[in-house]
């Protein structure tokens, strides 16, 4: 367990075969500010390094809070995910396999994690969150939350657009 909260590694000083850090990441060093934490952004990392290539394993773990994005109440969201990614030592780059190398990663002295954490969590963050799988959301003429109370708006007929318009040209 690292004390500090570095997302930064330094290849000589990983021992041969599986490295384990948990790291608590620093939200605002990532650029995350934006968000909302309500537990902190729990970094699993392993490293496992053989003589020609780094493998890196990241499971992240946190929870956010959003506003429902049907209902609008506040509400906290779960977040996991996992990213895998490999390194290969930046002396193998002019290698035979010239043409795949643009598909390569490679590391010097130092592999940096930041942007790998912090693409795990954009990736995984809800587009839409909802409180919850059936929230029902506001009437969308009254305003009222259709979790909390009902309203009657469903038993009259919302007056459509085209009604609107037809008002307004007869005049
Ligand atoms: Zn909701
Ligand atoms: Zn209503």
């Amino acid at each position: 367990m690292r004390s500090d909260s570095s997302l930064i590694f330094f290849p000589q000083q990983l021992s041969q075969g599986a490295n384990n850090f948990d790291v608590e990441a620093n939200t605002e060093d990532l650029n995350l500010g934006e968000y909302t934490f309500s537990a902190p952004l729990s970094c699993s990392i392993k490293i496992e390094r053989t003589a020609d290539r780094i493998d890196v394993r990241l499971d992240i773990e946190t929870a956010v809070e959003f506003s429902c994005s049907r209902c609008g109440e506040p509400m906290t969201q779960e977040i996991r995910a996992s990213a895998n990614m490999t390194l290969f030592p930046e002396s193998k780059k002019t290698g035979s396999c010239e043409e795949d190398a643009t598909d390569l990663r490679f590391y010097t002295e130092e592999i940096n994690l930041r942007y790998m954490v912090r693409d795990t969590f954009l990736l995984v963050l809800p587009l839409a969150p909802s409180c919850r799988k059936d929230c029902k959301g506001l009437c969308p003429s009254c305003g009222t939350n259709l979790n909390v109370s009902s309203c009657d708006c469903d038993k009259q007929s919302i007056p459509s657009p085209f009604e609107e318009l037809r008002r307004m040209v007869d005049g």
